[in-house]
């Protein structure tokens, strides 16, 4: 599975960076950045928990 991230209503709030940091990286521009764009056994739990708690449904998992 990809992750996405809808640039145009991301708000760059950090939640995502705050539950996943090793997928979800803030810079210090506030501009968010994909460390890894594929959904892994590893990081499965943390990107979902990602996904539910963005506030703008910026993240979207093409499966
Ligand atoms: S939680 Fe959502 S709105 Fe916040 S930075 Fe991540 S993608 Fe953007």
């Amino acid at each position: 599975m990809r992750i996405e991230v809808n640039d145009q209503i991301c708000e760059s709030n950090g939640l995502c960076a705050g539950v996943a940091p090793e997928v979800f990286d803030l810079d210090e521009d506030d501009n968010l950045h994909l460390l890894h764009d594929s959904v892994t056994p590893n990081n499965e739990d943390v990107v979902r928990e990602a996904v539910r708690q963005c506030p703008r449904n910026a993240i979207t998992l093409d499966e």
